[in-house]
């Protein structure tokens, strides 16, 4: 059992948010019941989610994806307040962490998905410092890193594949990361996966001749919150289940 102070401090003093300028509030986004047992993760606190939680008897949701966001007129009508009459109706508290969640050394997304794919990154890149990239481990292609991205997270991938130049340096930015592609060229990848393509990345790639591959946000952001999570969890000694909503996005 943890206090919810102790795992909002917890939680902060893993992920640091005060080092990054976010698009919305990191930390407790949603307040209930003051003493936490049970958590659930998350990729993003859809409806879907906090019902599952809720089905869990979660104490507390943990995602990367929370609900308020930079823009929002701050009204809760709509899907918006359901989510929210959702989580305050059963007391759960819901925790959100963007950013640091993506960039966390060892336990964020991006981290989490270099491993899967046998990744290190030995340097950051892009605004915030947020993208990742290493050295390309075995004698690669853009052609097998998507296949190997098909098979880890079991969906289809977008290639444009490049020129053709040896791999030696792998990019990586989970999630809607494809505007540091440019940045990532400029940090010297041979390749750049991250979860979205946009119209001119396709063209990018040919002109520039490195490789991009897309294979889906929520697919690239599965793990950062799940591992936070754990860890969190064996720390306070909470009892944790990782919950995924599948999302074709
Ligand atoms: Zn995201």
């Amino acid at each position: 059992m943890a206090t919810l102070q102790q795992l909002l401090q917890a939680c902060d003093g893993l992920l640091q948010p005060e080092r990054f300028r976010d698009y919305g509030p990191n930390g407790l986004q949603v307040e209930g019941r003051p003493e936490v047992r049970r958590l659930v993760s998350g990729v993003t606190a859809s409806r879907a989610l906090i019902d599952a939680a809720v089905a869990e008897g979660a104490d507390a949701l943990l995602v990367h994806h929370g609900l308020f966001w930079r823009g929002q007129d701050g009204r809760l009508t709509g899907w918006l307040g359901e989510r929210v009459r959702r989580l305050m109706a059963a007391g759960v508290n819901l925790f959100a962490y963007h950013l640091p969640l993506d960039a966390h050394a060892e336990l964020g997304n991006n981290a989490q998905l270099g491993r899967r794919l046998g990744l290190v990154a030995d340097a950051r890149f892009g605004e915030q410092q947020l993208g990742f990239i290493g050295t390309a481990a075995a004698a690669r292609t853009p052609e097998t890193l998507a296949d190997q991205l098909r098979s880890a997270l079991g969906r289809a991938v977008t290639l444009v594949p490049g020129d053709g130049r040896p791999l030696r340096r792998v990019a990586w930015c989970t999630g809607g990361a494809q505007g540091y592609f440019e940045p990532a060229i400029a940090a010297g990848a041979d390749v750049f996966i991250t979860g979205e393509i946009s119209e001119p990345q396709a063209h990018l790639a040919r002109e520039c001749g490195v490789g991009f591959i897309a294979c889906g946000h929520h697919a690239s952001e599965r793990y950062g919150a799940e591992a936070v999570a754990a860890h969190v969890a064996a720390q306070l000694g909470l009892s944790h289940r990782h919950i995924d909503i599948d999302n074709p996005a």
